[in-house]
């Protein structure tokens, strides 16, 4: 059936080890992250076997999928104070921001008979999620009354809100705080994770300061590429996952619509460029399914013009006579495009060995 996500296992895979062999001579340890394809468990077996030292995911339903699958489970996303019970029994690690939420923690672990362990997030800049570096010293001593939370490390976030790079400065900022709580409170912090794809480069260019020890990485696995500049990382694969769409009206007909111009499905008030008569194509999928302005043809002879809810219309102008209807017609994709296939139930799912 299509549409279909075909996935290339050995080149996820590969790109999977490749990040691995990269942290790995800084002693960092990569835990794989599963949201962009809704914690397929399929794909997460791959991440294992090729050495992530965890898997993390944003929802807890997802860590509920993953909950039969080895090693440690953390949830990325803050605690909601509804969810606190699931988080503990689902949860190995979770990441937290909030005295509250860490409360509400400590007694579901309670009533379980169970220690959980936390992350504590810092925010250095981006402006989501994290404790203020500055209050580091009124919120270490609250958290360590909690009898039922150990405190696993620190963490931050960047490059996600604000768009902040990870640096030598703001992750040196990190590694001080750091020192600073396993010094003053007589801990040792198991893990100091200094962010998501965004933080490869540094790996890339030598620059990672010594302290941190984990990374968080979804995008650079999927995608092949760091997430600071968006470049593409030597050797890995952007081809893992492919879409494919098929063909389901292929005619000429005009570049701009004939009548009067009132909205479109999404109400916005669509603008056409003259480009006279043009060979058309719909493939039957739509927003619904995807992001169409972050999915590129691999036939780079054609060109996504548009999408209504369930149909997507191509100009096949430059490739006239190859193409009819009942043609598959293949995508690669970016972050954004792939997170909405991924949760779409009217894409199905291929893997390749
Ligand atoms: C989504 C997320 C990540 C992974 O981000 P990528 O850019 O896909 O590597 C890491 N950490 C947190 C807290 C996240 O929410």
């Amino acid at each position: 059936m299509y549409p279909r996500i075909v996935i290339d296992k050995k080149k996820l895979f590969e790109n999977a080890q490749r990040i691995f062999n990269m942290a790995k001579p800084y002693g960092i340890g990569v835990f794989v992250v599963t949201k962009v394809h809704s914690a397929d468990v399929e794909l997460a077996k791959i991440s294992l076997e090729a050495g992530a030292a965890g898997l993390a995911d944003s929802r807890i339903q997802n860590l509920e999928k993953l909950k039969d699958l080895p090693g440690d489970k953390i949830l990325l996303r803050l605690p909601m104070h509804s969810e606190v019970d699931q988080v503990v029994a689902l949860a190995d690690i979770s990441f937290n921001s909030e005295l509250s939420t860490i409360a509400l923690l400590d007694e579901a672990a309670k009533k379980k008979g169970k220690k959980h362990r936390i992350l504590i997030m810092f925010d250095l800049g981006d402006l989501r999620e994290g404790f203020l570096p500055e209050d580091v010293d009124q919120v270490i001593p609250e958290i360590l009354k909690f009898e039922n939370i150990l405190i696993e490390g620190i963490g931050v976030n960047l490059t996600c809100y604000g768009g902040v790079i990870p640096t030598t400065e703001n992750l040196g900022e990190l590694a001080r705080l750091a020192d600073h709580i396993e010094k003053t409170y007589d801990l040792k912090l198991n893990l100091v994770s200094g962010g998501n794809s965004s933080s490869l480069y540094l790996l890339e260019n030598g620059e990672m300061p010594s302290k941190i020890n984990n990374l968080r990485v979804g995008e650079g696995v999927v995608l092949g590429r760091e997430a600071a500049y968006g470049e593409h990382i030597p050797g890995m694969h952007d081809d893992a996952f492919v879409l494919e769409a098929q063909l389901i009206e292929y005619k000429t007909k005009n570049s701009v619509p004939k009548g009067l111009i009132g909205m479109d499905a999404f109400g916005g008030k669509p603008v056409f460029e003259d480009r006279g008569m043009m060979k058309r194509g719909i493939v039957a999928i739509g927003r619904q399914d995807v992001d169409h302005t972050v999915l590129y043809p691999v036939d780079s002879r054609i060109e996504i013009i548009g999408a209504s809810s369930d149909h997507m219309i191509l100009d096949f102008t430059k490739a006239e006579g190859d193409y009819q209807v009942g043609d598959v017609i293949q995508f690669k994709m970016d972050y954004g495009a792939m997170l909405k296939l991924f949760t779409s139930e009217y894409v199905s799912r291929v893997y390749l060995d």
